[in-house]
């Protein structure tokens, strides 16, 4: 490839990030306190510890893939919890759901089961492997007596 269509490209990629809101940034891993370039759709003033947390998220050592990893668990079961758990009815059950996600993604605690005034009912657990579930049961009960 010629030098000239290299640079365009560059350029397309610079216009891309720019729409993307995508800034340059470099900050040391919170682990194994390496510098780690990345890019990100930060707003205009970001601290030092959340370009920390971000070097963190980008860098690759054993440390920092395992906190990803734990991250990604926790996110993603957050994002469960708000699914189910969307009835009004169920928002103190959601947020106690929420707030105890660490908890259960760290295994301090195997499984959490809550009612909520509706009847609806949330259990959300961890297998020793750690195999995590997130469960609504809903309490609706029909039945004929005669
Ligand atoms: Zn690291």
């Amino acid at each position: 490839m010629k030098k000239e269509q290299m640079e365009e490209i560059n350029d397309v990629d610079e216009i891309n990030d720019e729409l993307a809101g995508l800034r340059e940034f470099v900050a040391p891993c919170r682990f194994c306190q390496q510098f780690v370039a990345f890019k990100w759709n930060a707003k205009k003033e970001v601290s030092d510890e959340e370009k920390t947390e971000q070097a963190t998220l980008n860098c690759n050592c054993e440390s920092a893939k395992w906190y990803q990893d734990r991250m990604t668990k926790i996110n993603t079961a957050q994002m469960n919890i708000e699914e189910l758990f969307s009835d009004p009815d169920e928002h103190e059950l959601q947020q106690l759901l929420l707030s105890a996600t660490a908890m259960i993604v760290d295994k301090n605690i195997f499984k959490i089961s809550i009612i909520a005034r509706n009847g609806a009912k949330g259990d959300f657990t961890i297998s020793p492997s750690g195999k995590i579930k997130i469960k609504r049961t809903e309490a609706t009960v029909t039945e004929a007596s005669l």
